[in-house]
């Protein structure tokens, strides 16, 4: 049976009591809108540790577009159907309030990483998702957290940002979870049209074709994708596309 906690102070005591009993925590943050790459986090979270929290909690901070978060989508009932069945014990699912008491006063800013590839193409957006993520573990205190490579460059600066503040939880990178025709999972997929969502899996399978940006940059505009970035940092492949009103990011090892 999965328990509901709905601000800060019941969710740190759980944790502290957590902590007494010497239990490893398992934290996987979220929005939310729910799928099987949300689900193999928590099923990971749920195999390495003794009790697993997962939040529910879309941030305004980390969007420069009103109508972007408007339409995200918020799913809670059947997002509670599958934290139950991955057997979840906890789900935080605070109000912008009780985590943001200081209204956004304060902030995580880092540079020179947030502001290229997403951050380049929405402004301010990590120091909102940087913010956010330091206020969770700072209340959950896991002793591991999950995040998914599908956001690698986000994982890395949570990654970065976990060591430059020596939190104490370790940081777990997880594979990105992709439909049969290789479109990586996420919940703003819903929004693609049917011919959009035929159109979809070409992103990744052009993306996995070579080792030259520019070239896959221009195959993905004569597919008929709004290219935003193609760039490659360490050993991934990143990109991000529009067709029509999604935009899509995925990234592949090279
Ligand atoms: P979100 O709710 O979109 O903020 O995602 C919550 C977590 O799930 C983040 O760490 C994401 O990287 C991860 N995630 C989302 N989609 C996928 C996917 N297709 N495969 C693996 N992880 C994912």
């Amino acid at each position: 049976m999965t328990t509901v906690l709905r601000n800060v102070p019941e969710m740190a005591r759980w944790s502290a009591e957590t902590r007494r009993l010497d239990l490893a925590l398992g934290f996987v943050p979220t929005m939310g809108a729910l799928h099987a790459g949300h689900f193999s986090l928590l099923e990971r979270a749920r195999r390495e540790n003794d009790r697993v929290v997962v939040s529910l909690f879309v941030n305004p901070t980390q969007y420069d577009d009103p109508a972007d978060l408007e339409e995200y989508p918020r799913t809670f009932e059947a997002d509670m159907e599958m934290i139950e069945s991955a057997g979840v014990d906890t789900v935080l699912f605070p109000k912008y309030k009780d985590l943001y008491p200081d209204d956004y006063r304060f902030r995580v800013t880092e540079s020179p990483f947030s502001e290229e590839l997403e951050g380049g193409a929405r402004e301010g957006h990590f120091d909102g998702v940087l913010t956010v993520v330091l206020k969770l573990l700072n209340i959950v205190r896991p002793t591991r957290a999950y995040f998914g490579e599908k956001d690698w460059q986000q994982y890395v600066l949570v990654r970065d940002m976990a060591a430059a503040f020596f939190l104490e939880t370790e940081i777990v990178a997880c594979p990105v979870i992709r439909e049969g025709d290789g479109l990586a999972m996420s919940s703003r997929n819903v929004h693609l049209t049917p011919e959009e969502r035929r159109l979809a899996p070409e992103f990744h399978r052009i993306l996995t074709g070579g080792e030259n940006p520019e070239i896959l940059r221009r195959r993905l505009k004569e597919r008929g994708f709004d290219v935003d970035y193609v760039e490659r940092r360490e050993n991934r492949m990143l990109g991000a596309v529009r067709i029509g009103k999604v935009r899509l990011i995925d990234n592949v090892g090279i």
